[in-house]
């Protein structure tokens, strides 16, 4: 009598077991059943997408983010959720939790961000490769890593296949984020064969839609807000250079196909949308789809710019079964509306 009385004063103070818990018999508690998910990275653009179709999917998920980047607004309405939790954390600093499994997002994306502390953007490609696959190999979780179409560098074959090992300029103002993440996958290559790490890699195309920053800078997101502003689209060069754009629902639905493969699949896999336009293609489906009185303005082409950039996508078709199902007008239609939206509610000031 006197140790149930013990203990419920205890469960009153939030020590030991709850009432709950007492009378919950342990094939009810969830802790054993569900899927724990670490997602680095979680308030940046995919990030906040992938952390929701988790959570749709049962998953508890931890989301983790430096906030560089990325922004509390992304995930807000995911706050209130009892099974995601949200922790400030960098991923260059060694993370000690209890997870199944690992989606290695954190990094910023955009070059003029990626390029803003460049020595940063390596440590957090290298460093934090190294503490996600330590992570991974104490807690036996399986990990994948967003890598990148910059892989490729600027590339000569046409389109990328997983076979063509890049033409990456080491020593120029890209290399921190492209060399970075090449090292990112040398390390998940070596922790899988030396320390049989599951590992999944994910060579990720340019990907847009919601939840972009409208100061995110890259062009999607840039040619967006120019044009519901009525400003000049800005151009980097004679536009001519090309790029391929998948929509974010199709990406994330590649990247958890990937992650529920069987163990001998590792990757690489490219994951994007083959249909390629020219940068000022974009630009007048951008005009056109806002109606915006929006001229285009060229600007001076950024050193180790891309020419062209097309991904081969016969490797997801055949392993995950996988291909984009959203073109590029209706992902453009959908981002727009996501920006007007916010503009509207006064979110994003010029
Ligand atoms: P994003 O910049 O919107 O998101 C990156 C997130 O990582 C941000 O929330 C940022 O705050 C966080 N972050 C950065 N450094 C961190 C650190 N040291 N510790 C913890 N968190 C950190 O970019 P995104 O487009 O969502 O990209 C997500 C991932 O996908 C990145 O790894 C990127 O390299 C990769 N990727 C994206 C694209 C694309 O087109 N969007 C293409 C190829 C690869
Ligand atoms: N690490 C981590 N969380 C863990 C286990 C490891 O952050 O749960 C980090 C730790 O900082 C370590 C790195 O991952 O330096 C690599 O771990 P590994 O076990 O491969 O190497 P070691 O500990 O021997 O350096
Ligand atoms: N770009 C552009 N105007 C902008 C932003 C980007 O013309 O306002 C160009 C950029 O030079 C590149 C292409 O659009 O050729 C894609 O740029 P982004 O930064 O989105 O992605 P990445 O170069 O990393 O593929």
């Amino acid at each position: 009598m006197y140790l149930s009385w013990f203990s419920d004063i205890l469960s009153h103070w939030g020590v030991g077991p709850t009432r709950n818990d007492k009378e919950a018999p342990v094939s009810e508690r969830n802790y054993s059943a569900r899927k724990r998910v670490l997602v680095t990275g979680c308030a940046g653009f995919i990030g906040s997408h992938l952390c929701r179709r988790l959570l749709s999917s049962g998953a508890e998920v931890l989301g983790v983010d430096n906030f560089f980047t990325g922004d509390k607004e992304n995930i807000r309405d995911l706050l209130g959720n009892s099974l995601f939790e949200l922790m400030r954390h960098d991923v260059t600093f060694p993370l000690y939790v209890e997870v199944d499994q690992i989606y290695n997002l954190a990094c910023p994306a955009s070059p003029i961000h990626y390029q803003y502390d460049p020595v940063q953007t390596t440590k957090t490609s290298v460093h934090g490769a190294i503490n996600m696959l330590g992570l991974a190999k104490r807690v036996k979780a399986t990990i994948l890593q967003a890598s990148t179409s910059e892989v490729y560098g600027d590339p000569t074959v046409h389109p990328q296949p997983e076979e063509y090992w890049g033409n990456v300029n080491p020593l120029g103002t890209r290399a921190c984020y492209d060399e970075g993440k090449r090292c990112a996958e040398t390390l998940f290559f070596d922790y899988n064969r030396q320390h049989s790490v599951r590992i999944k890699v994910a060579r990720i195309f340019n990907t847009y839609g919601p939840n972009m920053h409208p100061n995110d800078g890259r062009v999607v997101s840039n040619f967006v807000v120019q044009a519901l502003r009525d400003q000049n689209l800005t151009i980097y060069g004679d536009g001519t250079q090309t790029r391929s754009f998948c929509y974010v629902d199709d990406l994330v639905e590649g990247i958890m196909r990937l992650m529920a493969t069987e163990e001998s699949v590792t990757g690489p896999v490219n994951l994007g949308n083959p249909e390629e336009f020219t940068i000022r293609q974009l630009a007048e489906q951008v005009i056109k789809l806002t109606g915006s009185k929006s001229k285009i303005q060229e600007h001076p082409l950024p050193a180790d710019d891309p020419r062209q950039r097309q991904p081969d996508i016969r490797r997801a078709r055949e392993l995950l079964d996988w291909e984009p199902t959203v073109p590029l007008v209706e992902g453009l239609q959908k981002t727009i509306a996501y920006f007007e939206d916010r503009m509207q509610g006064g979110d994003f000031s010029d």
